[in-house]
């Protein structure tokens, strides 16, 4: 009988959270969702907009490297521009994993619209470089098939077409897989990664400036093992874009 009610439950739960969706609610607070400030946007109502913890992008002129502490954190990196949203803080702390694990994809067309969001302020003109083309962090093909899909280019691919830069979600390929990287340091998640990716084919002539998409940027040891491949392939500049940063520094 229990295991019975338990199953009930749970769809019961997963129908209301459709229709709630489907009235138009907002994710958070469960207000409805009259006043959207932007129009792609379906998910998050105004006040809860107002709410989100984004970094102050003018304060650091849309280059997050520019932030000391962030700085710091980040030694030896070989790529160029930062570019995030929100630190690792609710309710991102919810929406990425949502994303990542339960496969609510109407969430990377919110944090898509927000990132692209940025590119277009005021403090960004310093940094707007005119890319050559966008790439997101590609998963090993084994994890892929597992999840289904790779969060990095559900958010990249419509970036892409906010921003309008070409996208090529195919000419980086992770080749070394390792298990969860959470909770290892920063050492062993660069030994991890030594040979973890590669170029599988020839960038367009003249890619100078690329911009790299990930869900969440941790240690940087992602991000800067593959530019420094895209370095040696004569890239000139690679200004990372993500929705979180996860750096211990940057978390309050
Ligand atoms: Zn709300």
């Amino acid at each position: 009988m229990t295991w019975q009610t338990v199953d009930w439950q749970k769809k019961i739960q997963t129908l209301y959270n459709k229709l709630l969706l489907s009235l138009g609610q907002c994710d958070l607070c469960g207000n409805n969702l009259n006043n959207c400030i932007l129009p792609q946007q379906t998910l998050v109502c105004s006040s809860c907009f107002a709410d989100l913890p984004l970094f102050k992008q003018a304060i650091v002129q849309g280059d997050l490297l520019n932030w000391p502490s962030i700085n710091k954190a980040l030694p030896n990196i070989n790529f160029d521009h930062l570019v995030s949203l929100s630190p690792y803080l609710p309710p991102f702390t919810q929406w990425l994993p949502q994303l990542k694990y339960q496969g609510r994809f109407e969430l990377a067309s919110l944090l898509s619209t927000l990132l692209a969001q940025l590119f277009t302020q005021e403090s960004f003109e310093k940094y707007a470089l005119p890319f050559d083309l966008m790439l997101s962090v590609p998963l090993h093909p084994r994890k892929w098939q597992i999840r289904g899909f790779n969060q990095a280019h559900l958010l990249a691919k419509p970036l892409a077409h906010h921003l309008q830069i070409p996208y090529d979600r195919t000419a980086l390929a992770r080749v070394k897989n390792n298990n969860s990287q959470v909770g290892q340091s920063g050492k062993q998640r660069r030994n991890n990664l030594v040979d973890a990716f590669m170029l599988v084919k020839a960038l367009p002539r003249n890619t100078k400036h690329v911009l790299l998409v990930d869900d969440v940027l941790t240690t940087g040891s992602t991000t800067n093992e593959i530019s420094k491949i895209l370095k040696r392939a004569d890239v000139r500049t690679v200004t990372v874009a993500t929705i979180c940063l996860s750096l211990p520094e940057t978390k309050n």
